[in-house]
């Protein structure tokens, strides 16, 4: 068969091992999960309430507008309809995206490590994928701005980043985006932001009346625990959002997911306690890192980098698994001796943080 040649060098995504194989495989009673960023403290107890209501008209083809939704974003972000696209998740923006502004012959720059669905895509679209290390985890941007040509369709920034978890800041963003030429599409995926522990950065929702070849990216799987119903949206210029629209499949987010997320965009008062939450348990971990001398990178999200760790990633990955906790080896993420550990609830934490020094240490004394 004639498949994209392409498609011969990239494997298909590979989400981890789910929980109950990995409960079986070790005989374990329990799994903690801390390898995809979720939010261990669940969902908005609105959105569980008002659930059994939404069960009505599946027969019903959603709306392929999303509207109801659209017009909750529009009103709390202070845009219009026509500047909103919605996705299956924003892993599908992504793909929407690539789709729609990539192709043989063009380039896209991003930073390295960073997202994998951004080059992913960008190489099934047959584009050239030009990734800038990161320095202590901050993507580079001046040598960003350097790899940018007359054949650059995209450029990612991913901030804060996954999976460094440091973010860009104000200044840098600032200068950065004026810079870049305005027919190159800058995508801000700002999956973590949220979780941010500062008032300095760049506000890409003000900016994007003065960039119109800005494309802010969000999602309610992180912070507002709903990764299992995929609904992410974009923000950006209704030239821009128009043509992503043509690329969209008709009704790619479910009629549950639109009424879900609309409730769950009105219990700010759970994202505030879950971010109080997952940052206090966050420096109690880094406060028990820097004890132990374990590096990371700064992180403005809910997971941390360690890196400059006695073993390699996989081991400390497999070494987890065996005692119950899933993580994430940098190894798969071009990084190796570290893992990304997303920050779980306080006891799933401490518990862990002693599995860690325990391994740590033996791994030292032998
Ligand atoms: C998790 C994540 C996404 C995708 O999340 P969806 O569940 O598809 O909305 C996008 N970008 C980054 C950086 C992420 O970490």
């Amino acid at each position: 068969m004639k498949a994209k040649q392409i498609l011969n060098e990239l494997t298909a995504y590979k989400p981890g091992k789910p929980m109950e194989e990995v409960r079986k495989e070790f005989g374990l009673n329990r799994i903690v999960k801390l390898a995809s960023n979720e939010n261990p403290y669940g969902f908005s107890s609105k959105v569980r309430e008002a659930l059994p209501a939404f069960a009505d008209e599946q027969e019903i083809y959603p709306d392929g507008y999303g509207t109801a939704l659209k017009e909750k974003l529009a009103a709390r972000y202070g845009v219009n309809l026509d500047q909103l696209v919605l996705g299956a998740g924003s892993d599908e923006i992504i793909m929407m995206i690539c789709r729609t502004f990539l192709a043989p012959g063009l380039n896209t720059v991003m930073a390295h490590p960073s997202f994998s669905q951004y080059p992913h895509h960008a190489l099934i679209e047959g584009a050239e994928v030009r990734a800038i290390e990161t320095k202590n985890g901050f993507h580079d941007l001046p040598a960003m701005l350097d790899a940018i040509d007359e054949k650059t369709g995209i450029v990612w920034l991913c901030t804060p980043n996954n999976p460094t978890g440091n973010h860009i800041n104000k200044a840098d963003f600032e200068s950065f985006i004026r810079q870049v030429p305005p027919e190159v599409l800058v995508v801000a995926d700002e999956a973590y932001i949220e979780f941010l522990e500062t008032d300095d950065y760049f506000d890409t929702l003000a900016a994007l009346d003065t960039y119109p070849n800005l494309l802010t990216l969000r999602t309610f799987s992180k912070a507002y625990g709903l990764a299992a119903l995929r609904v992410g949206y974009g923000i950006g210029h209704p030239d821009v959002i128009h043509k992503i629209n043509v690329v969209r499949s008709p009704f790619n987010n479910t009629t549950i997911a639109q009424k879900a997320a609309i409730v769950a965009l009105d219990d700010q008062q759970f994202i505030k306690e879950s971010i109080a939450k997952n940052n206090q348990v966050k420096h109690s971990f880094l406060a028990f890192c820097d004890a132990h001398q374990i590096k990371y990178y700064e992180s403005h999200t809910n997971f941390v980098l360690i890196y400059d760790l006695p073993v390699s990633g996989d081991e400390l990955f497999q070494h987890m698994l065996s005692k119950g906790y899933i993580i994430r080896s940098g190894d798969a993420l071009g990084i190796p001796n570290s893992v990304r550990i997303t920050i779980g609830n306080e006891k799933d934490m401490t518990d862990f943080t002693v599995l860690l020094d325990q391994y740590l240490t033996s791994v030292k004394e032998s």
